[in-house]
């Protein structure tokens, strides 16, 4: 998954491009949601989010290290939930 810093500006850009709805406004900053961010693996080649942040501050987060096949598998359960 990955994870947004407190350098977030909220400027409001990456929340509608993600496609699995995990960026959602947080007390202060906005925030991703790990159990719904599949890195965008099963919808874009790259992260859409980091893609767009003006500031960079969309790393991929050190406590949810996942591997791309771990990522379909959230991508799948995801789907199958919608
Ligand atoms: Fe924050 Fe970057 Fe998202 Fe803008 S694009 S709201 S700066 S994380």
């Amino acid at each position: 998954a990955l994870l947004i810093t407190d350098d977030c500006i909220n400027c409001d850009v990456c929340e509608p491009e993600c496609p699995n709805e995990a960026i959602y406004m947080g007390p202060e900053i906005y925030e991703i949601d790990p159990n719904k961010c599949t890195e965008c693996v099963g919808h874009y080649e790259v992260p859409q989010c980091k893609e767009v942040c003006p500031v960079n501050c969309i790393p991929f987060n050190p406590a949810w290290r996942e591997t791309p096949e771990q990522l379909l598998a959230k991508y799948e359960r995801l789907q199958a939930e919608a």
